[in-house]
């Protein structure tokens, strides 16, 4: 006899794939018709599994995904959370802004979290002031845990990644988010074994709101970002607040870079578009320029 589940791959580890169900975790082997077909199982696929017992099954197929990654691997991320710190390391708008493209590009959400405001407040709120309106904000403080209420609230029952440069607090976060809760839960020896900081296979977090948090250090860079996607995608769709001036340039194809009678250079001008987004627009123009030669 032969029992179907449904549930999410929160952990890859040596060949085996860990099945959540909600109510059991298997451990599960995949389908030898998934390496045939150039299909890797990602932890946060949704799958359907085949029971062997209370602890084994195997992997019989995967839902479609809502995007996918490569470096981390990790499957139907629904909120980035783009962290960047007043000081150690310095801020970079310019990374910052490419992580959000890499969400848009996703078609996930992002949030942004600005951590270290213990260091440097005032940098914090310039850094807050240039994403106002555009994006979801918090300023924290992960040292003391200063403003942990207010990120958990952003991310609450969604699939949520963070991503940064080295250094900003990523780790610190993840563990202030699923430490609190294994202890709340009184799980320690869950919390204790797992070995986050010791090995680098990528785990999903439960918190008892419902909120999944995945445990990788990874998105540092921008290879999350595939070059195929870029060189396809139309760059000043990828810019929220550019929105409302696309399609009222003069020219219909116009990149807003020198373009008489451009709307974007316009809303520049006037202080509609901040200064810092357009100067990462116009970065990632030229990257995309280089890519297609
Ligand atoms: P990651 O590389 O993004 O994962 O960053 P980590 O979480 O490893 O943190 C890098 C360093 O910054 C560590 O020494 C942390 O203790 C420190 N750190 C993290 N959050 C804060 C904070 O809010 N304030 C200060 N002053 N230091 C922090
Ligand atoms: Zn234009």
């Amino acid at each position: 006899m032969s029992k179907y589940a449904h549930g999410q791959i929160v952990k890859a580890l040596a060949g085996f794939y860990y099945v959540d169900t909600g109510e059991e975790l298997y451990r599960c082997r995949a389908r030898g018709i998934f390496k045939k077909d150039g299909v890797t199982p990602l932890v946060g696929d949704f799958v359907s599994i085949s029971v062997q017992d209370e602890e084994e099954g195997v992997v019989e197929s995967i839902e479609s995904r809502r995007n996918a990654f490569i470096r981390p691997p990790v499957a139907n991320v629904d909120i980035f959370v783009v962290t960047v710190s007043t000081a150690e390391p310095e801020p970079s708008l310019e990374l910052t802004d490419r992580f959000l493209v890499t969400a848009e590009l996703a078609e996930a959400e992002a949030c942004l979290c600005i951590n270290k405001d213990d260091l440097l407040p005032a940098q914090a709120k310039r850094i807050a002031a240039v994403y106002e309106g555009l994006y979801p904000t918090v300023i924290m403080t992960a040292l003391t845990g200063d403003g942990v209420p207010e990120l958990k609230a952003l991310i609450a029952g969604k699939s949520a990644a963070f991503a940064g440069a080295s250094g900003v607090g990523k780790t610190s976060l993840i563990a202030l988010l699923t430490g609190e809760e294994a202890l709340e839960t009184g799980d320690v020896s869950e919390k204790t074994g797992r070995g986050r900081h010791t090995t680098r296979h990528v785990e999903i977090f439960k918190l008892e709101d419902g909120t999944r948090v995945y445990d990788t250090p990874g998105f540092t860079s921008f290879e999350t970002a595939a070059a195929a996607d870029l060189t396809d995608a139309n760059i000043d769709a990828l810019f929220p607040e550019f929105e409302e001036y696309l399609g009222k340039c003069r020219y219909a194809d116009c990149m807003h870079e020198n373009e008489p009678d451009c709307a974007v250079l316009a809303a520049l001008e006037s202080r509609g578009i901040k200064r810092s987004r357009y100067e990462s627009y116009f970065k990632l123009l030229q990257t995309k320029k280089e890519l297609q030669w």
